[in-house]
């Protein structure tokens, strides 16, 4: 139940039962690796691998989410640094770290960003956290305050599930986003003639305030396909990958590296 999940959470980073995965972002042009996101798991002694969806929440209401947070995004940087290293040459790839609205709130946030930055030291730009919309619109002023001195720390922003909130479009020009994911609702969205209508028109919008997009929940080659004739630049999904461990992702990168270079 709730409770000892609770008590078992408080635990699970001592226990070293926190791990992160992650899951290619790739350029739709020449299907090389652009990034992958960073996605956290629970091993749970009793209950096996537990997403997200399933402690989250938990970790939000009790405040956990702060240290578990800190965790995943050291993690992640580290972690993005030794590909950086193993692919020189190569343009840097990226890595996305998921923040939640207690992490962005309190002003700490800040100051672990310098000291994670400052210790990994990724390419500048190349590490990035993502955030949604509905944690944006919860305190505005407050928000784009935070989310400039991020961009000025030299890590990149991208707004989570696109579309799916109740923002205001006005507000995409008052944040300093980098990137926009497109939500996998759109990209399963199964009316046919209204799919690339839309699709179409939040990549050019995003284009033309400057951000890059990355579509979310591409499952299929056809996905893919009509994607790239959207004019979206970057897509993630099963198609491509679903979330693997450091050493999978380091594989991947390295077959790829391989490939470019024949
Ligand atoms: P998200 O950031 O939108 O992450 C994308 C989710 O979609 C991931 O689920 C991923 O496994 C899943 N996904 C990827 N490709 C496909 C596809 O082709 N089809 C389908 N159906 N799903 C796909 P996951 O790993 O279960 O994460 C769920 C959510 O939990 C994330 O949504 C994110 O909001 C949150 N989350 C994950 N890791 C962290 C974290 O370290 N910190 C925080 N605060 N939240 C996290
Ligand atoms: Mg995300
Ligand atoms: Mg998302």
């Amino acid at each position: 139940d709730r409770l000892t999940l609770e008590s078992e959470l408080r635990r699970a980073l001592a226990r070293d039962e926190i791990t992160m995965l992650y899951q290619p972002i790739v350029r739709l042009e020449d299907r090389s690796i652009a990034g992958f996101e960073a996605l956290m798991r629970w091993h749970h002694p009793k209950l096996g691998r537990l997403p997200p969806a399933e402690f989250i929440a938990i970790a939000e209401e009790t405040g956990l989410i702060v240290e578990l947070g800190l965790f995943g995004l050291e993690r992640a940087a580290r972690q993005l640094v030794e590909w950086q290293r193993s692919m020189r040459g190569i343009e840097p790839i990226f890595a996305s770290v998921n923040v939640s609205s207690r992490q962005l709130l309190r002003h700490d946030l800040i100051q672990d960003l310098r000291s994670v930055l400052a210790r990994a030291a990724p390419a500048r730009g190349t590490l990035k956290l993502e955030l949604t919309e509905s944690l944006v619109m919860e305190n505005p002023e407050h928000a784009a305050q935070m989310l400039q001195r991020i961009r000025d720390l030299g890590a990149g922003l991208a707004l989570d599930d696109f579309g799916t909130g109740h923002s205001s479009l006005a507000y995409l020009q008052r944040f300093p986003f980098d990137t926009i994911k497109i939500d996998q609702s759109f990209v399963r969205a199964p009316a046919k003639g209204k799919r690339p209508v839309i699709l179409r028109s939040i990549i050019a919008l995003a284009h033309d305030l400057g951000m890059e997009v990355v579509a979310e929940g591409a499952e299929t080659e056809a996905d893919a396909a009509e994607l790239f004739q959207l004019g979206c630049q970057y897509a993630q999904g099963y198609f491509f990958g679903e979330p693997m461990t450091a050493r999978e992702a380091q594989q991947l990168i390295a077959a790829h590296a391989y490939e470019a270079a024949q």
